[in-house]
């Protein structure tokens, strides 16, 4: 159904926000829908700002990047009201997931036109995430990411990041249990996907969906330097999980166990470390998405 009344909260440091929030607002009040506008400050603060527009509104429309959206999932997720997504970040994985254009208008005609679905959310230990968590070489890439860089190049600056990484990366061991299953690998990087982008464009596999109440868990092997570095190709176009080294899996739920402790990142932040116990909410959020 299309909204009548929207809460409004924009990450005010999100790449896009001063060259395109204005224009996506335009087009919502154009099509008649009163906007309550908030600025989200700190998590706490978002958090309060969500849950008081609680029924005054019918929608909340989020304006920023994956950071943005996923800093709002818990509150989001109580509120339960349908989200509007304006991608204005650098990685706008879970709107080219959802087939939210980036430009600002065509993405809050989207909002405008009231169509939802419903989306899985993924969970590791305690913490939620929307597209993507992993542990290893992504972890080091998004430590060596510079925040200049990737405001300018945006996904060329993972690629930068990755082969600048990759030549050090050392690989782990690590056990993967899910159902009757005990898989030792020894890895450079695992990771569990919820949604079917991450990295700023890259596709986790080509079958990945954010609504089949499943994760997709791949463990990338050793393998020779220049293997490595093609892998960046690979992931673009979903071919990824058809090498040699990867090795994928597919369960609603999932344990990963390392030597010793390793970082896990989430959506892009390392939030908590292994072990890590991962689940799925399935359906749990209700998003405007195109028809
Ligand atoms: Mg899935």
């Amino acid at each position: 159904m299309a909204p009548k009344r929207l809460l409004v909260v924009a990450n005010p440091n999100a790449s896009r926000v001063s060259t395109s929030l204005g224009s996506a607002l335009g087009a919502l009040f154009s099509a008649g829908i009163a906007l309550d506008i908030r600025r989200c400050l700190s998590g706490e603060n978002l958090r309060d700002l969500i849950l008081a527009a609680g029924t005054d509104v019918d929608g909340i429309l989020i304006g920023g990047g994956d950071g943005t959206v996923n800093g709002a999932l818990p509150a989001l997720l109580e509120a339960g009201k349908p989200v509007g997504i304006l991608p204005l970040g650098t990685a706008n994985d879970l709107a080219r997931t959802l087939a939210i254009p980036t430009d600002p208008i065509r993405a809050a005609k989207i909002i405008a036109a009231g169509h939802s679905r419903r989306i899985d959310i993924g969970r590791v230990n305690d913490v939620l995430f929307v597209n993507v968590a992993s542990v290893g070489l992504s972890v080091a890439i998004a430590t060596a990411q510079d925040p200049d860089l990737k405001k300018q190049l945006g996904t060329l600056s993972y690629v930068s990041a990755a082969l600048r990484t990759v030549g050090k990366a050392q690989p782990f061991k690590a056990t993967i249990h899910f159902g009757d299953r005990h898989e030792s690998v020894s890895a450079l990087q695992i990771a569990v996907g919820s949604g079917v982008h991450y990295g700023g464009g890259l596709k986790i596999a080509p079958d990945a969906a954010v609504d089949d109440g499943l994760l997709d868990i791949y463990a990338i092997g050793i393998a020779p330097i220049h293997d490595l570095v093609a892998l960046a190709p690979g992931f673009i176009d979903g071919n990824f999980a058809a090498r040699d080294n990867v090795r994928t899996f597919r369960t609603a739920s999932v344990l990963i166990e390392t030597e010793a402790p390793m970082p896990v990142n989430t959506d892009g932040e390392v939030t908590t470390e292994t072990p890590a116990e991962f689940s799925l909410h399935a359906a749990a959020l209700e998003v405007f998405a195109p028809a």
